[in-house]
């Protein structure tokens, strides 16, 4: 992939029913990313973050303006983009080798190269070993890795994850997180990250969106060109980029708060 663009895109999900006021989610939303680039997507819920991911899939498509790979409109999703969720998706039936394969056996890879590749996978997440086990038998921070090692195996050039770590503990996901720096680093795809975490989206995002709702718009772009080792979660510049995205996020918050609302006499 060279690169996935969001120009002017306005996604109004359908009224319910006739003559009820349909819901407009995002508004005027341009987006790029390079291939082999990450960028990160924050704000508060009901901006549109997973609606974003979802046309970036292939699963949704925008009312108007455009989404492209490649300058081509993806109109169903790509063999090589994958969609991580917050639930992990995980097959609580099947092993954890097996859980790996999903992907590969969806897109119809044969067995033996489905093992070894899900094997490949489970390895670079810390997962050897693990292979017979169940994923009821992991912690939520494994089943995270096993959910990661399903996509990895798919050999993607396009990972999406929508707030992929936020049902674990800080210190968790801070491991967790320097997996993910590690693997974008090493495997050379390009990524997006839909977060809640401001510290995530600036230790992840080579350039941060930050969104506010009622519709979903872009606030802020700010561009991270420091980030990329472990070291940069103890810099200055790492603690400037959280306070910008911090003040932004409260601006918008405190924009939605006023919004419609009549103030009080004094
Ligand atoms: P976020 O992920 O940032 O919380 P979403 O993309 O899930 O935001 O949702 C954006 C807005 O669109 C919200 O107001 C949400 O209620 C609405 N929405 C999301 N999915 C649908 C849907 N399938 N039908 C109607 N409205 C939806
Ligand atoms: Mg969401």
């Amino acid at each position: 992939m060279q690169s996935l663009e969001f120009h002017n895109v306005t996604l109004n999900y359908d009224a319910p029913k006739r003559g009820e006021a349909g819901l407009l989610a995002l508004e005027n939303l341009d987006l790029v990313l390079d291939g082999g680039q990450s960028i990160a997507i924050i704000g508060p819920s009901g901006c549109g973050k997973s609606s974003t991911l979802q046309m970036a899939a292939g699963l949704l498509q925008p009312t108007s303006g455009s989404v492209t790979v490649d300058g081509e409109p993806i109109v169903r999703p790509r063999q090589s983009t994958a969609l991580i969720l917050q639930d992990f998706g995980l097959l609580p039936w099947k092993t954890v080798i097996k859980n790996a394969e999903l992907g590969l056996k969806v897109r119809g890879i044969a067995r033996d190269e489905r093992r070894k590749r899900a094997r490949e996978a489970l390895a670079l997440v810390g997962l050897a070993g693990f292979e017979d086990t169940y994923p009821d038998g992991l912690s939520g921070g494994m089943q995270q890795r096993l959910a990661l090692a399903r996509s990895l195996a798919l050999d993607v050039d396009l990972l999406l994850m929508d707030e992929p770590l936020s049902a674990l503990d800080a210190l968790l996901r801070e491991q967790l997180q320097d997996t993910l720096l590690e693997l974008w680093k090493n495997e050379g795809y390009a990524q997006v990250l839909v977060t809640h975490s401001i510290e995530e989206a600036v230790y992840l995002g080579q350039r941060v969106y930050v969104l506010a709702p009622r519709p979903g718009h872009v606030v802020d772009v700010v561009e991270n060109p420091h980030m990329g080792d472990k070291a940069y979660r103890g810099s200055d510049e790492f603690f400037a980029l959280c306070t910008r995205i911090r003040s932004a996020l409260h601006r918008t918050s405190s924009e939605a708060e006023g919004h419609g609302k009549v103030l009080p006499h004094a």
